[in-house]
């Protein structure tokens, strides 16, 4: 980059000097034209008056180097002249300097005159006798002013390549030095100061994307570290039923079990079995909803009938248990995934269900409103003690173990629901009351804008 600095203040500098030389030499051109128009002036008086005064006489031994001196008659032609032989000479009447010095005293002109191939300038004065005294000399030209300079010039540009290059490396160190000195991981630090002003907003910039990478980079972490826990439960949870399958079957296997004992030992390993399908399957279900149901299809549905089936297929167990579970509500037309709002009801309900007292009951709100569907879960149950109330969407957190799993909990319940929840851009609530039962208010927008933002992994709790 200095380099690249140092090249173009160079190049700059240099092209502004030689354009500034060319433009000087353009003017010095034409003030010394105009010197050597006005002396030639001066030089064709002076001799007008000498021939005015001596006549013929005034040429002998005139020393003319340089100029060319004519003198033209009264009839136009040409008693001397320096350069040329007069006899050969042709009428100088029309010549422009001579006519306008017969005309007004003085003239002049330039040309390329007929005998020279230079450039000439020509002055004319008009003596007394009405002949004419003309002088004339070759113009400067451009180059000879240029080779007369040339000295001075080569060394003004030695002079200004060597103060360039000087000048030009110097400041292409000032730029870089200050960028070069920037601690890239506190670029806050340089705002507002002299030297980085100019590089503010890349500063900026990197502030910025270094933000976004620690937050990256902590999500990453607390996702793999989230990924792990979940691992060990998951490992932890499915040993306990295989360890009691595998007891029971040993004690079967060896002929310890009274034959009376046979069929409740046979009850317990299909209930540990089945405990551990539902574990394997609520898994699966949040592997799912982990790629944010990228795979899943949205649909147009209709909550209030998603609830109504959920409902019809938890209708044994809640027999079972003398409960009873009402769905009340309207046609709830929203956007989203029949099998995730299924699971939503399904789980509320099932828990509503299995923490519930005997007799008690459960009952289900469906009410669309403007932009939104809110999807009430009720139940007379036991209730969730305030402190746990945030805890219990957390994977495999239960409020008591020991219960959840007497009634065939996973622990996992929950944090379907609320991921679940989240992919369809919705809010959940509970409102709960120790001993008198627990309400989950589910709000869903009816046109879900955006899935999820995957900067709020929430929904891993
Ligand atoms: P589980 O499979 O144990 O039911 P969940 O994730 O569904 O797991 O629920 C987590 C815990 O929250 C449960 O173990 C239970 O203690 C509590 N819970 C959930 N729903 C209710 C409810 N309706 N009434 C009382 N407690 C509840």
């Amino acid at each position: 980059m200095s380099n690249k600095i140092f090249k173009g203040i160079w190049i700059v500098a240099l092209s502004v000097f030689l354009a500034s030389l060319v433009f000087i030499m353009g003017i010095s051109y034409n003030y010394f034209t105009g010197l050597q128009k006005s002396q030639l002036k001066n030089e064709t008086e002076l001799a007008a008056q000498g021939v005015a005064n001596a006549g013929m006489n005034y040429f002998d031994g005139l020393n003319t180097e340089g100029y060319r001196i004519t003198w033209i008659g009264a009839d136009g032609d040409v008693l001397y002249d320096s350069d040329a032989d007069t006899a050969t000479m042709e009428n100088h009447m029309e010549r422009d300097e001579v006519k306008q010095a017969l005309a007004e005293g003085y003239g002049e002109s330039t040309r390329y005159s007929s005998t020279l191939s230079d450039k000439q300038l020509y002055a004319a004065k008009r003596l007394p006798d009405g002949s004419v005294i003309r002088l004339s000399i070759v113009q400067m030209a451009i180059w000879a002013l240029i080779l007369g300079f040339a000295q001075p010039i080569c060394i003004v540009i030695l002079i200004a390549l060597i103060l360039t290059f000087v000048l030009a490396s110097h400041i292409a160190k000032k730029i870089v030095k200050p960028i070069n000195e920037i601690d890239l991981d506190k670029p806050e630090q340089y705002y507002g100061k002299e030297n980085y002003k100019e590089v503010e907003p890349l500063l900026m910039h990197i502030a910025a994307q270094r933000n976004q990478l620690k937050k990256d980079q902590e999500q990453i972490e607390k996702t793999a570290l989230i990924r792990q826990e979940f691992s060990a439960n998951v490992s932890h949870e499915l040993k306990t039923p295989l360890h009691a399958i595998s007891g029971y079957a040993e004690l079967l296997e060896n002929g310890m079990v009274k034959e009376e004992d046979i069929k409740p030992f046979a009850g317990k390993i299909r209930s540990e079995s089945s405990r551990m399908t539902k574990l394997v399957e609520d898994i699966i279900e949040l592997t799912k909803l982990d790629n944010d149901g990228a795979e899943m299809e949205w649909e147009d549905c209709n909550l209030l009938r998603i609830a109504e089936n959920a409902v019809d297929s938890l209708d044994a167990a809640a027999s079972a248990l003398n409960i009873s579970v009402s769905v009340d509500g309207t046609d709830a037309p929203i956007k989203g995934i029949p099998q995730t709002l299924y699971s939503i009801v399904y789980n509320l309900c099932d828990n509503a269900i299995k923490y519930n007292h005997a007799g008690g009951s459960v009952s289900v709100e469906i009410r669309p409103q403007k932009n939104d569907t809110v999807l009430t879960v009720k139940d007379t149950g036991v209730g969730i003690p305030e402190e746990c109330q945030d805890r219990v969407f957390e994977r495999f957190y239960r409020v008591d173990r020991s219960h959840s799993t007497e009634v065939g909990g996973t622990g996992l319940g929950l944090s379907i629901v609320k991921h679940a929840v989240m992919i369809h851009g919705g809010r959940i609530k509970i409102n709960s009351e120790i001993g008198k039962g627990t309400e989950f208010v589910v709000t869903f927008p009816n046109e879900p804008k955006e899935m999820l933002s995957k900067e709020e992994p929430e929904y891993y709790a």
